[in-house]
């Protein structure tokens, strides 16, 4: 490393694909995966054709959520072929190691993973492109950011403060790879009680509306905390995917991301 300098490549776009966009978080749990594979499965239920990389190397979660779990075939030892859920096309790095084996890989391994999920799979045409980051602001990041083209990210974050003190780092992380901002959305942000409607601020309230504000960039959506969207995600067919209130909220988000 070093001797070899390469010229510094501009971003690259990926063929096919029209939009880019990373959905990142400052800290895990917050329930990033579950907004990107709803926000997908939104989009292509408003007609988009939508694709869903998991990037989230360490804890691949989009498997599981999506409901798929073979592995993508590669008929001629190079491309890769996607698999298709829920109306999205999707590749996982969760699909190509073993599901209970610990990913533990430096970052030229991770690279070479994230640019080969971007660059072998055969995404075909799409709309948009939604990439489910891993947590925190590292080498995942930093190479989508540096090396290709997004049209921009979002950050989801509970409105507790241990969170948006870590979106606050996210958020800075695409400002300093100027990495267009498309917005915040708010998870969990309250709990109405099924049986006695009740409703309570688990994490607070408002912490991700005044953090937009703060910053000036759009507050895209506020999603409550929800049973059936965990159960649902557990069960690998995503809330969006159904007709509920919740299914219609992210719809409503999924519309901000269209024309
Ligand atoms: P992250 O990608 O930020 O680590 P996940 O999407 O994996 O977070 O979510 C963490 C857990 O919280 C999962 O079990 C998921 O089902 C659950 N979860 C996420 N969003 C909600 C919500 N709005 N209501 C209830 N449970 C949620």
């Amino acid at each position: 490393v070093g001797r070899h300098p390469t010229p510094q490549a501009g971003p690259a776009r990926v063929a096919g694909v029209d939009r880019i966009i990373a959905v990142g978080s400052g800290k895990g749990g917050v329930g990033k995966s579950t907004v990107s594979s709803n926000l997908a499965v939104a989009l292509a239920k408003e007609g988009r054709r939508v694709g869903l990389l998991d990037a989230d190397i360490y804890g691949p979660s989009q498997p599981r959520m999506m409901g798929v779990n073979q592995r993508p075939g590669s008929p001629d030892g190079k491309t890769i072929i996607p698999l298709k859920a829920h109306g999205v096309t999707m590749m996982s790095i969760g699909l190509m190691v073993d599901p209970d084996k610990a990913v533990v890989w430096r970052g030229p391994m991770l690279m070479g993973a994230l640019q080969q999920m971007l660059g072998q799979v055969e995404w075909g045409e799409l709309d948009v492109l939604i990439v489910d980051l891993p947590p925190g602001t590292g080498d995942v990041q930093l190479t989508l950011c540096q090396k290709t083209e997004l049209t921009g990210a979002v950050v989801v974050s509970t409105p507790q403060d241990v969170a948006l003190i870590d979106a606050r780092k996210a958020l800075d992380m695409f400002k300093s790879l100027k990495t267009p901002v498309l917005g915040l959305i708010e998870n969990m942000s309250t709990f109405h009680c099924p049986s006695c409607g009740y409703e309570t601020q688990i994490f607070g309230h408002g912490g991700v509306a005044a953090e937009a504000e703060k910053i000036g960039v759009p507050m895209l959506g506020s999603l409550p905390i929800d049973l059936d969207t965990r159960l649902a995600g557990d069960a690998g067919t995503p809330i969006a995917a159904g007709d509920s209130p919740m299914a219609d909220a992210y719809r409503q988000l999924a519309r901000r991301f269209i024309d």
